[in-house]
């Protein structure tokens, strides 16, 4: 159940009555009990503005208890979700590799009127014996693309022994889908207001995926933004499978912007464009593609990578879709 509690009551006591966590808004207090809590207890209706019971642990961030769309805002054009109607293309290569090819993709980015780079610094590689990032060096690479390019930065944490790092440097922190469950990680992330990514983990249900968000949102950062990348069917030609019917449920449910990676679904460049398309169709309000100045000697995901011609003939092609369905690509 969440609760909206006077700022003059006894929070303390609530809480421990509750076993509540609390999350301070202007007006108000924001307890969330766990989900076995179903009423209020008589001796608190003074101090209780108003009560809504939850039949899962989904909370926060359901439409049950905000039914508005969430804003997340990055500057004060570009934001993602609420009544925005926008649609957030970011792009960049899966990995930072050197100063040339993320400079090279920076200007890219530029050209493209694209406002937000990505790429990874730390790896959450299949096997030990690939290429793993370049770790701090990447960030500080990335950093400067910000300061010479005024682009915005995304770029992934793996695991909780570097978040810190990544949240001084990052201004969209995203949470690999390896690393939904990391609680080092879903914590660092609900004690700050930065942006997050949270990617669902390719084996979570829905219901785990949205449970991974509230552990932010219930911390006290609103800012997460949920991004499907393909779960794990028993489908081998593609890489993952990109679950738009999931898509379909989280926006039905959910008060979270979404958004949209088919690079890592499809896992193959030849696909990334169509299933953008419908992504772009569905109405979420932000795009992942992976893009590379020379995918075919990229150290990490060189299958799916688009080159910038591929990446801008997509990018002129959204505009339209997007417009049919009463949106705009930023
Ligand atoms: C990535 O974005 O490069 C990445 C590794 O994604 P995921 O965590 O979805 O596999
Ligand atoms: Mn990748």
């Amino acid at each position: 159940m969440i609760l909206h509690v006077q700022k003059k009551a006894n929070l303390v006591a609530l809480q421990d009555f509750y076993r509540a966590y609390a999350i301070e808004e202007k007006n108000y207090y924001v307890l969330i009990t766990p989900s076995s809590i179903k009423e209020i207890d008589e001796s608190h209706k003074e101090d209780i503005i108003a009560s809504f019971p939850m039949d899962t642990d989904i909370q926060l961030a359901s439409r049950k208890y905000i039914s508005e769309a969430r804003e997340i805002k990055l500057s004060d054009t570009v934001k993602i979700g609420g009544a925005s109607n926008q649609t957030l293309m970011i792009t960049g290569p899966c990995s930072v590799e050197s100063e040339e090819q993320l400079d090279e993709v920076a200007q890219f980015c530029v050209a493209q009127g694209v406002q937000v780079l990505r790429a990874g610094c730390y790896k959450p590689r299949t096997s030990p014996y690939t290429f793993q990032g370049l770790g701090h060096k990447g960030l500080i690479l990335l950093a400067k693309m910000r300061d010479k390019y005024g682009l915005k930065i995304i770029t992934e944490v793996k695991d909780a022994t570097h978040v810190e790092d990544v949240i001084e440097f990052a201004d969209i922190i995203q949470i690999g889908a390896k690393a939904m469950y990391d609680h080092g990680i879903l914590r660092a992330c609900s004690k700050i207001n930065k942006p997050i990514v949270l990617k669902r983990g390719f084996g979570s249900t829905l219901q785990e995926f949205v449970q991974s968000a509230e552990f932010i949102l219930s911390g006290g950062n609103m800012n997460v933004a949920l991004c499907e990348r393909g779960i794990r069917t028993f489908e081998s030609k593609t890489r993952f499978t990109l679950d738009l019917c999931g898509v379909a449920y989280l926006k039905e449910h959910t008060n979270l912007p979404i958004i949209l990676d088919p690079s890592h679904a499809m896992g193959y460049a030849y696909g990334v464009a169509d299933l953008t398309r419908a992504c772009v169709a569905m109405g979420v309000d932000g795009l992942l593609i992976e893009t590379h100045p020379n995918p075919s000697i990229a150290k990490s995901d060189a299958s799916q990578q688009l080159n910038f011609e591929q990446f801008s003939a997509l990018k002129k092609s959204l505009d339209k879709v997007a417009e049919a369905v009463g949106r705009k690509i930023i």
